[in-house]
């Protein structure tokens, strides 16, 4: 029989398969609180369960959890950035920042992607598997564990599309919020997509209060087009409509990425056709100088166009920041730190 699991398991529904085994329903609360307050990562730790129960579960279920494989720290600001392993010896990243407000994790969804943008590293090499909702939630236990900190904003920014992901993270984002658990509220969370319009208007009706970020990217089709694969699948009119209506269900701001490409998509004009696209919609864009990936050839351009740009959006009445890079000494965009790890498994194979 293959082994359930656990951590992904509502309280609900623990309670109804502990029924099942003839145990009370305090016990699957117990169970809950080790999992998901205490984040344990094996039934043993589960000192208050009769050991006959312990080792019941053993058989049935087992607890996802994520190794260290990696672990580096920027000696410029502390940022801590993880190469987390799971039980099936696949690897993810996540990032861990400290801020005034408290501890920022950027967590990962999938292992790789299939979305295809252009500039982006987590996609190379394409989709292996999505997570489960109980991998996204020790990628911020473990890094709990590790740092003796809480986690006190995630971003789901990491590697993979969370939107083709759509039940797991869903399953994710209850279990990280509900009580009894992590207790994270979904206002200091941020989901981020490249477009996948179908799902924004079912993200819509959830009704989480989570901040949508859309990565943009670029200011009309054409250009999109040729950058991110799924424009072509849902262009730019359609993902601009999809916000304004998650912005009228939700009445929660949306957040726009921009990462600026020098010679595609940073020059004034497509700042104005930006604006233009933004007009009535509260909004603020992120401006992300791109992060250079060797296999792709794309390239950031001086500092002082990248301000000039930003200086032109404001101009122009849309609120918009540039991103401050946080752990540049450890490379600390997504997706990189993976592809090294897989191609140094390789060489030595
Ligand atoms: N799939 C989701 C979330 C993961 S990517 C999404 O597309 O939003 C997280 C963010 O990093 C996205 O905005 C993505 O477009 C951006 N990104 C990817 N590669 C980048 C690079 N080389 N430089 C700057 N931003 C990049």
């Amino acid at each position: 029989m293959e082994k359930q699991d656990i951590k992904s398991l509502f309280l609900e529904e623990l309670e109804e398969q502990l029924a099942a085994l003839n145990q009370p329903k305090f016990r699957a609360k117990q169970i809950f609180s080790w999992l998901h307050e205490k984040q344990v990562t094996s039934f043993e730790d589960m000192t208050n369960l009769p050991a006959a129960l312990r080792q019941s579960l053993k058989q049935q279920y087992y607890i996802a959890a994520a190794q260290i494989a990696r672990r580096l720290q920027s000696q410029l600001d502390g940022t801590v950035k993880y190469l987390f392993r799971f039980n099936d010896g696949n690897c993810v990243e996540a990032v861990l920042m400290k801020y005034k407000y408290g501890n920022s994790l950027c967590i990962s969804t999938q292992v790789g992607c299939r979305m295809g943008c252009k500039f982006c590293a987590s996609t190379l090499g394409g989709l292996v598997r999505s997570l489960t909702a109980s991998e996204m939630l020790e990628e911020i236990y473990a890094a709990t564990r590790d740092s003796g900190q809480r986690v006190s904003n995630v971003v789901l920014m990491g590697i993979g599309e969370p939107l083709d992901n759509y039940d797991n993270v869903l399953r994710f984002l209850k279990l990280l919020s509900m009580p009894g658990g992590y207790q994270l509220s979904l206002r200091h969370l941020s989901l981020s997509t490249c477009g996948v319009v179908d799902k924004i208007y079912q993200l819509a009706q959830e009704d989480l209060g989570l901040t949508l970020s859309i990565s943009l990217h670029a200011p009309n089709n054409e250009i999109r087009s040729q950058t991110m694969p799924v424009n072509q699948r849902w262009n730019v009119e359609e993902l601009v409509e999809a916000c304004r209506a998650y912005f009228a269900k939700t009445g929660r701001r949306i957040s726009f990425e921009y990462a600026l490409i020098e010679g595609v998509n940073d020059e004034p004009c497509h700042a104005r056709e930006l604006a233009q696209r933004l007009r009535g919609m509260p909004a603020h864009v992120n401006l992300i100088p791109v992060n250079p990936v060797k296999e792709r050839g794309f390239t950031r351009g001086p500092r002082k166009k990248i301000e000039a740009f930003q200086a032109q959006l404001e101009k122009l009445g849309v609120n918009a920041t540039i991103r401050r890079e946080l752990g540049a000494d450890i490379n600390a965009a997504c997706g990189q730190l993976r592809r090294e790890q897989a191609q140094e498994e390789e060489r030595r194979c």
